[in-house]
């Protein structure tokens, strides 16, 4: 954590103490249906807390209840039970949100409209006088990298450009809370890249940011903790190395040179059983000649000796063995598989 970073979260726990969004019990249920019949529980007792400077990622399959918690935060939609807090007043209020800046997954500018005078126009959404509007407009343009691009008509814009012109719009208050939904759907690498650098720089300004993508490398890549959402209820919160150590199987990548055709089918099958587990735990695929990459996906240390003691007896030369950290996707699609389908 960098000196800022802890100056901050220092300066936030002497303050009232309150953290920028704590969620608690939060529930809502949709009457679903023309007759009410088939009400639809999309949060279903949701704890949530992030602090100063945090980027929180909320991961979730599609219909978890992602757009509904960040439609709460905004105050447009009213949950069934529970609190919803930001910055310790409720959400909704005067005061939560003029600390909100939000990015909405679709964001439509006018095509007519420059960088600059998009900037305008919500500025004086948001009540700025000329001179804040002027003044804040430079600082945004820098900071998105649109300096130079902003009397362009939007229209001419890529949709890296566009989205990061989305990122000023929303920060045109200086909202010390950023809720960004999908900021980075439908970008290319360069795009996304330039999106995250824009999120990093926020992050280090001591901003909050409450992210919900489904792109998992780029949750992996910039949230500093991470909730997963399944069927309106949170599975797991924590950084993605808290959440990823709790997998009960480990990865090991194993490279090694065979005379024979080590990927068959009843090869694996058979080594499988030797060691007794599951013949769909080893994968394996031929790299040149002779050289195979096996991976396999155990739950006892025990059987990765057994593994290498089969290996050997084979006569395989094992070149290169290793331990692969399980990623945010193996967490959530265990996650999902474990809670997603099943009636509770
Ligand atoms: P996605 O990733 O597909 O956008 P999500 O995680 O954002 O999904 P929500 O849009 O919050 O999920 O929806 C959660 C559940 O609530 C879904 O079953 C959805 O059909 C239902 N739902 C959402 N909005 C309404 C509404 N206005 N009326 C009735 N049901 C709704």
């Amino acid at each position: 954590m960098s000196q800022l970073h802890e100056s901050l979260h220092s300066e936030m726990q002497n303050q009232s103490g309150a953290a920028v969004l704590d969620v608690q019990g939060l529930t809502k249920r949709y009457s679903g249906g023309v007759f009410k019949r088939n009400p639809i529980e999309a949060l279903r007792g949701v704890d949530l807390k992030a602090g100063l400077g945090e980027v929180f990622g909320i991961l979730g399959p599609n219909g978890a209840g992602k757009t509904t918690l960040i439609k709460v935060l905004l105050g447009v939609v009213k949950p069934t039970s529970g609190s919803a807090h930001l910055f310790g007043q409720s959400v909704g209020s005067v005061e939560a949100r003029r600390r909100v800046g939000y990015l909405p997954e679709s964001l439509r500018i006018d095509r007519h409209h420059t960088a600059r005078s998009a900037l305008a126009y919500y500025g004086r959404l948001s009540g700025m006088t000329s001179v804040a509007i002027a003044k804040r407009t430079e600082e945004l343009l820098d900071l998105v990298g649109l300096s130079g691009r902003d009397r362009e008509p939007v229209s001419r814009f890529s949709k890296g450009m566009y989205q990061r012109l989305g990122l000023a719009q929303a920060l045109m208050h200086d909202p010390d809370l950023l809720i960004l939904d999908e900021p980075t759907d439908g970008l290319d690498p360069v795009g996304r890249n330039g999106v995250r650098r824009v999120i990093e720089t926020l992050r280090e300004q001591g901003k909050t940011i409450f992210l919900n993508s489904h792109i998992l490398q780029e949750v992996e890549l910039v949230c500093t903790r991470v909730a997963i959402l399944a069927r309106g209820k949170i599975r797991g919160v924590g950084t993605v190395d808290e959440l990823t150590q709790h997998l009960s199987s480990e990865t090991y990548r194993i490279n090694l040179e065979s005379a024979e055709q080590f990927d068959r089918a009843d090869n694996l099958q058979s080594i499988a059983q030797q060691i007794g587990i599951d013949h769909d735990s080893l994968l394996c695929r031929k790299r040149a000649e002779g050289i195979f990459e096996l991976h396999a996906s155990l739950s006892e240390r025990s059987q990765l000796d057994s593994l290498v003691d089969c290996l050997r007896e084979s006569k395989n030369s094992i070149q290169h063995l290793e331990k692969q950290r399980p990623s945010l996707e193996d967490l959530f699609m265990k996650l999902v598989e474990d809670h997603g389908d099943r009636a509770e």
